[in-house]
């Protein structure tokens, strides 16, 4: 475990106690960030880099059981049953199918499905006490879009859209929601890794004419987490300019 803190000041007790798997960078920092702003107590988990300042950080990789269940104990005792679950780790490994080996397809799978899978089974045991809870599944445009060489990245976010409708009619009746937001495409890590002509080829088929920075899912995924939103669940609420409308 890593605490840090601002000022040195004692850790804030106030708001909810909310989990977001990959929040040191990316996506699910800015995830992180608009919580703590909010007045929530926040826990990342992190596999490397460094805590950002405010949060609880526990290192935990979502592939591994034992270290997803350490990780929400440490979490449990310091802010308390993690209330709001924002499962956003996740991995790609882009190549077309003729050239994809299975490796490529179920390592992504692991991460992004099984890893989703393992940290909403433990967060539910916690949520089903407390009978309330929210648990955000960062999907993808291109789990309904399709994109070419992403057979295994789509079917892994496609497979959350599975979760998030079966949750809801499992546990919708415990104060409890699941809901998946997927992005477009936004200006990342994950994103700065592809070919300047594939970046193109999106930005011409983006009805909103420009990428988006993580701020902007950010603000989408507290929302959908909020009391306003406590009526959506089981939703697919895109954040991507247009690009994946229709589905
Ligand atoms: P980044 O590559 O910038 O960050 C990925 C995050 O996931 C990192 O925190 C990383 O941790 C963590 N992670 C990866 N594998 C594991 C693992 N096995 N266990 C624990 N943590 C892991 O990606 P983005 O911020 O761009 O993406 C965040 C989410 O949003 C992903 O699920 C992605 O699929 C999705 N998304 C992104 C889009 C985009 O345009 N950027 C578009 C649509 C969806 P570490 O730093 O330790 O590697």
């Amino acid at each position: 475990m890593q605490e840090q803190d601002t000022a040195g000041t004692p850790e804030k007790k106030t708001g909810r106690s909310v989990l977001v798997t990959g929040g040191n960078r990316g996506i699910g920092l800015a995830i992180a960030q608009s919580f703590l702003a909010n007045g929530d107590r926040v826990a990342i988990t992190y596999r490397s880099g460094n805590v950002p300042a405010g949060m609880l950080g526990v290192k935990a990789d979502v592939t591994d059981n034992a270290q997803v269940d350490a990780a929400f104990s440490e979490v449990e005792n310091t802010h308390g049953a993690v209330e709001v679950l924002i499962a956003n780790a996740g991995i790609t490994r882009d190549t077309l199918l003729l050239r994809m080996s299975e490796t490529d397809f179920t390592d992504v799978v692991d991460t992004n499905l099984t890893g989703s899978f393992r940290v909403i089974k433990r967060a539910s045991r916690g949520m089903l006490r407390l009978r309330k809870g929210r648990i955000v599944l960062i999907s993808s445009v291109s789990a309904l879009y399709g994109a070419p060489g992403q057979i295994n990245y789509s079917a892994s976010k496609a497979g959350l859209v599975g979760i998030a409708r079966s949750l809801t009619r499992e546990l919708g009746s415990r104060g409890i929601t699941c809901n998946v937001v997927a992005p477009g495409f936004i200006n990342t890590d994950m994103t700065a890794a592809l070919p300047v002509e594939t970046q193109q080829t999106y930005l011409s088929s983006i009805p909103a004419g420009r990428f988006a920075d993580a701020d902007e899912v950010a603000n989408v995924v507290r929302w959908v987490a909020s009391d306003e939103a406590a009526y959506i669940s089981g939703a697919v609420i895109p954040v991507d300019g247009g690009l994946g409308m229709g589905h």
